[in-house]
């Protein structure tokens, strides 16, 4: 065998509505684009035996492990605000769960054929979302913020057919705390299935919470999780685009690249994703709409409380803390990005930047990183931020030079999608030094460069 896995696959010991077993569909002809050694040195994996061959058979799906029984999980989720009982893993499948140095984590193949869960989806991915999540999820794990990570990308050998034609067809490889949704949540409060919502969070908090008393409790960790990543996103200018509960993972790691991207020019307003037509998700919104997902985690787990009504008191209770929350945590990391403690007065300086930065149309890493240019281009603003005696070397170091930006990503896609990945590797190596200068990847696009929208693409 040329990769052995300790596969410890708790999930399963789940009750079998939780899942349905399914092997991978086998593909004609697989190729490595890449594996992510460090990730499986981190994970403690053995990879000395495997060849670049052995990797894409295995992380095809065309060759299964030992020890894995493959499975689809079921979930349901509020998709831009419409309530859908039954989604699930439609073109993904996990190979199981080991338990490693980072922790127990789950193994998953996306774009490994279709499950009982795919209603007309091909469970295929082409090649271009394989890159993008590769490219997002190892830039976000540079930045040091939670998130699934890429394990490996392979090409099938198979055309996958979407809007603009036959495409290459790959599988990612994705290593995550659990892939538990609120909308995993939602799917068994929608059945009144109050057993398996019982075994849910039990499952959950073991795994994730193992200091949470009940489901309050539960709720108020979820919510402190997700307030500090959905900070973190904004400190980066990250909009995720499908804030959809099935892609909340209740761990709190950022989950589900599709129309996401990072803002080149700031306003408030951005929107990527060509299907998100109201700007439900835009960038400003992702604060609200955290909250609004957490209020249906809440909702989904009133069956277990034994009073309705005082359930429904005490989640309300929790919940209204939710803005004075996330506003304290943006304001806590958004203040190193101007070398400042956070205090009323630097909220206030961050706010009148920002608001400087939308009329001007300003790049929002780069004004960031280069703030003592803002002397010639905001030098009302430069005085009073001086005058607050920022720490140079917090901003400098807080604030990073090379985001994985839009553009960028289109490119290296477009030559991948010809055969080429040399563009790919070279952005996944700046990707990994975010705070190296480099001045191929901390250009913002000329204006014929820049990408307007982003697709699902799946
Ligand atoms: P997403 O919005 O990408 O998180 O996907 C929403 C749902 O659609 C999930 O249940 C996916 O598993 C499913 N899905 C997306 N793309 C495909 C596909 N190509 N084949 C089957 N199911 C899919
Ligand atoms: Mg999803």
């Amino acid at each position: 065998m040329s990769l052995t896995l300790p596969f410890d696959t708790t999930y399963l010991t789940l009750p079998d509505r939780f899942y349905s077993k399914h092997a991978a569909t086998p593909v004609s002809a697989p190729s490595l684009i890449v594996f992510n050694h460090d990730l499986a040195a981190e994970l403690g994996i053995d990879t000395s035996d495997m060849s670049d061959e052995d990797a894409a058979d295995i992380f095809s799906g065309n060759e299964a492990l030992a020890g894995s029984t493959p499975f689809a999980q079921v979930y349901a989720g509020h998709q831009f605000g419409g309530f859908s009982p039954q989604l699930g893993d439609g073109r993904a499948l996990h190979l199981g769960e080991i338990d490693s140095p980072l922790g127990r984590v789950d193994i998953q193949l996306k774009g490994s054929g279709p499950t009982p869960y795919s209603r007309n989806g091909d469970g295929r991915a082409w090649v271009g979302p394989v890159l993008r999540e590769y490219l997002m999820s190892c830039a976000m794990q540079a930045l040091d913020i939670p998130t699934t990570k890429a394990l490996a990308a392979v090409l099938t050998g198979d055309p996958v057919l979407r809007e603009q034609g036959p495409l290459p067809g790959a599988v990612l490889t994705r290593v995550a705390s659990s892939h538990i949704r609120v909308g995993t949540f939602q799917y068994f409060a929608a059945r009144s299935d109050v057993d398996g919502l019982r075994d849910l969070m039990t499952y959950t908090i073991q795994r994730h919470y193992p200091t949470a008393t009940g489901p309050t409790d539960l709720i108020k960790q979820v919510m402190q999780r997700q307030i500090e990543l959905v900070a973190k996103w904004m400190s980066v200018g990250f909009i995720h685009g499908v804030m959809n509960t099935d892609n909340v993972s209740v761990a709190g790691e950022t989950i589900d690249y599709g129309p996401c991207a990072f803002m080149d020019n700031y306003h408030p307003d951005t929107v990527f994703s060509s299907i998100d037509r109201r700007g439900r998700y835009a960038y400003s919104n992702q604060g609200p709409l955290t909250h609004w997902n957490l209020a249906q985690f809440a909702t989904s787990l009133v069956a277990l409380m034994p009073d309705t009504d005082l359930a429904i008191e005490e989640f309300t209770a929790l919940l209204n803390t939710f803005p004075d929350l996330f506003e304290a945590e943006w304001a806590k990391v958004f203040a190193p990005k101007l070398g400042l403690a956070p205090s009323d007065e630097t909220t206030a300086l961050v706010k009148e930047l920002l608001s400087l930065m939308s009329e001007a149309n300003a790049d929002f890493t780069n004004t960031f990183n280069v703030l003592d240019q803002t002397e010639k281009t905001f030098p009302d603003w430069y005085a009073k931020w001086r005058a607050a005696g920022p720490n140079d070397d917090v901003w400098k170091a807080t604030n990073p030079q090379v985001i994985p930006r839009t553009h960028k990503i289109e490119q290296a896609i477009t030559a991948a999608t010809a055969g080429d990945f040399a563009p790919f590797h070279t952005m996944l190596a700046a990707l990994k030094s975010p705070f190296t200068p480099n001045a191929d990847f901390a250009t913002p696009p000329e204006e014929d460069e820049k990408v307007r929208q982003t697709f699902c693409g799946t």
